[in-house]
């Protein structure tokens, strides 16, 4: 039986409704990394492809009434390995999504895809079926890091993986991840002048951190020191900035006009349908903001014939934090409106926090046309959790959506 969390309403109110984007994971993969804990699975022989896609449009139908009217924004297909799919099988998905709820015709859709599951044909297929954007695990362009890291391609596979995505795609997104294993500054900033060499108009750069539940956390490798991956991330900041790429969240960097739509909307608290295993979502409503979450275990999602997990409104008292967790994540922060618009709280409702923030020189207001803007400071980005303590009034989740909104950022594919 799904576990039912419902709290009284109470006092929020929002004078509009935010944009809404659609999540949807496919959980599979060749093979489990040993440094991840999202919910993905090491396939076990074909993948249950239409089967899964129903499911994911069950799901979809069943949100649908709590999202009468409204249209999507953006898609983000993640995991897992969504490109173990077949284009067949995603343009099934994306024709059923598209039957059951207006899609913006200029919508931002995204597939996540590892180099060595992918080739020229393949993402063809997946532009064809109207994707428009991928994001590439790569990680690495370094063959002793990548088996460092137990993925399961190669450094030339991934060079030809970039090729093949952008033979086909504008938008493309690359994952790299720093503070390897043996890895130096010289090696982190070899790796980003690879991926500065394949072109790409948007890089997401990770430090790798040990999580609970995963092969690295039973039996850790030596990682570099702290000040050498503080090191590491100011070496990369300043290549990033130098190539022209802007710094716009704590770990993404994109050339003018490549900042991910669907990223954004998360990290300004906007809505969101999760469908598939394990998948989150928020939903708003003029007086209360929602969550619900799917069954996690592929097995039992497949099987269920209600894969609700757990779905019910956010307590009032939390929304700050959440609020806070996502948008002090930008790098240019927010403007200090759209905290009512999207809490549906006062803004007086964190008034002795932005107060003790400031003080802390965490965060700046600025004054801009049309009202203020809060930012984190450099020092707030560096101490983004201390900064973020201040607002804790429960706990949030993020997971299964993405992108993690909790601890350090991390999202690795
Ligand atoms: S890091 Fe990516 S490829 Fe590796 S197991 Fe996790 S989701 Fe799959």
């Amino acid at each position: 039986m799904p576990q039912i969390v419902i709290e009284r309403p109470g006092r929020v109110e929002l004078a509009m409704l935010p944009p809404l984007a659609l999540y949807a994971h496919i959980p599979w993969c060749v093979r489990k990394c040993p440094y991840c804990d999202f919910n993905s699975h090491e396939r076990g022989g074909a993948l249950p492809e239409a089967e899964y896609v129903a499911k994911l449009i069950a799901d979809l139908e069943a949100l649908l009434p709590s999202v009468w009217g409204r249209r999507v924004v953006s898609i983000f297909i993640g995991g897992g390995t969504p490109s173990l799919f077949s284009p067949d099988a995603i343009d099934a998905l994306l024709s059923g999504i598209r039957a059951r709820i207006p899609v913006e015709p200029i919508a931002e859709i995204t597939l996540e895809a590892n180099p060595g599951t992918v080739e020229a044909t393949r993402f063809r297929g997946f532009r064809d079926a109207g994707v428009n954007r991928i994001s590439l695990g790569v990680q690495s362009f370094d063959d002793r890091m990548l088996a460092a890291l137990g993925r399961i391609h190669s450094a030339d596979e991934a060079r030809r993986g970039v090729e093949a995505a952008l033979a086909s795609f504008d938008n493309v997104n690359l994952d790299l991840m720093y503070g390897l294993p043996q890895q130096t500054v010289a090696m982190a900033q070899s790796d980003l002048r690879a991926a500065f060499a394949c072109g790409v108009p948007h890089i997401s750069a990770y430090q790798l951190t040990i999580e609970p539940n995963t092969a690295f956390y039973s039996a850790p490798p030596e990682l570099p020191e702290h000040d050498a991956c503080a090191d590491m991330q100011i070496a990369i900041e300043e290549m990033l900035a130098g190539a022209g790429y802007e710094h716009y969240e704590t770990s993404a960097f994109a050339r003018p006009g490549h900042r991910c739509r669907h990223n954004l909307n998360y990290w300004e608290f906007g809505d969101y349908l999760g469908i598939g295993a394990g998948a989150h979502g928020k939903v708003s409503f003029p007086d209360r903001v929602t969550r619900h979450e799917r069954i996690k275990q592929p097995r039992d999602y497949l099987s269920a014939s209600i894969t609700v997990a757990r779905e019910g409104t956010v307590a009032p008292a939390e929304l700050p934090f959440e609020f806070m967790l996502n948008a002090l994540r930008l790098v240019e922060g927010f403007p200090l409106t759209l905290f009512q618009e999207r809490t549906g709280l006062p803004i007086s409702a964190v008034q002795s926090q932005l107060a003790e923030a400031e003080h802390k020189g965490l965060i700046e207001r600025l004054i801009e046309r049309g009202g203020q803007r809060l930012r984190p400071t450099e020092r707030g980005r560096l101490f983004l959790n201390d900064l973020l303590a201040l607002f804790v009034g429960g706990e949030s989740e993020g997971r299964g959506s993405g992108v993690r909104v909790s601890g350090p950022a991390t999202r690795i594919s």
